[in-house]
């Protein structure tokens, strides 16, 4: 199983990716985890990506193309993989094309997560993440069991940086100009399959596993 997983920040993207993951065994490739981990480790590139990440702004496509490419040829993607969050840009999916046409490892399906602006903002101001094992929960959709604990590891959880109100706005804006656009050009792929992200996380899952089964 091949997938991407379209939608704009705060889609549920990450959500269920986590939940694909352990039903059919194959790797999330989340380019914003990827990312995070290189600003963390302080690495060239991610020196290098902070900056437009904390503005809420894109990273350039070389660099995301180049770390996605690298992630593709790895072992465990032989089985399949769920991009999330890649691509971003048309530049970015016609260059994903070409690493899977040379690759040999077509995609199966893009599934975009529709949801309306407003739900989006209130996913993103609650949305809180483990700082150890990087579980994602939400304040109110998703509570742990006690605040601010991770259920899974005991980690305590944070709010991301780039999560508060102003930077949200902007990466929204953001994600209009130039990530929508990728619902057409996938559509023209005949690879497009629309699923209403607006209902609970359960049953968000229920659809995407839904329409897997007849791809
Ligand atoms: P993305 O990866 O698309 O940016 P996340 O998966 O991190 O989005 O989800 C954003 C926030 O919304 C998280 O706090 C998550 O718990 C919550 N969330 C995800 N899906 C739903 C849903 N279907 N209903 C309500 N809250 C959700
Ligand atoms: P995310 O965790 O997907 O919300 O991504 C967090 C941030 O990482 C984004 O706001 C961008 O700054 C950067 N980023 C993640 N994925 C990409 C991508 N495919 N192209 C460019 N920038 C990205």
């Amino acid at each position: 199983m091949r997938l991407i997983l379209l939608g704009p920040p705060g889609a549920g993207k990450g959500t269920q990716a986590a939940q694909l993951v352990e039903r059919y065994g194959i790797p999330q490739i989340s380019t914003g985890d990827m990312l995070r981990a290189a600003v963390r480790a302080q690495t060239p590139m991610g020196l290098e990506a902070k900056a437009c990440m904390d503005a809420g702004a894109l990273v350039t496509d070389a660099v995301v193309v180049g770390i996605v490419r690298e992630r593709l040829q790895q072992q465990d993607c032989a089985q399949g993989f769920i991009l999330d969050g890649f691509p971003r840009t048309i530049p970015q999916a016609e260059a994903l094309k070409g690493t899977l046409t040379a690759l040999e490892m077509p995609l199966d399906a893009v599934v975009s997560l529709q949801v309306e602006t407003n739900a989006l903002v209130e996913r993103l101001t609650g949305r809180r993440t483990c700082r150890n094992c990087g579980r994602g929960y939400h304040i109110r959709f998703d509570a742990p069991a006690k605040e601010g604990v991770c259920d899974a590891c005991a980690g305590d959880l944070f709010q991301r940086d780039d999560d508060q109100a102003e930077t949200i706005r902007h990466r929204l804006e953001v994600y209009h100009q130039q990530t929508a656009p990728l619902e057409d050009f996938y559509q023209a792929e005949s690879l497009l399959k629309k699923v209403d992200g607006m209902a609970p996380i359960a049953v968000v899952q229920q659809q995407i596993t839904a329409l897997l089964q007849v791809i």
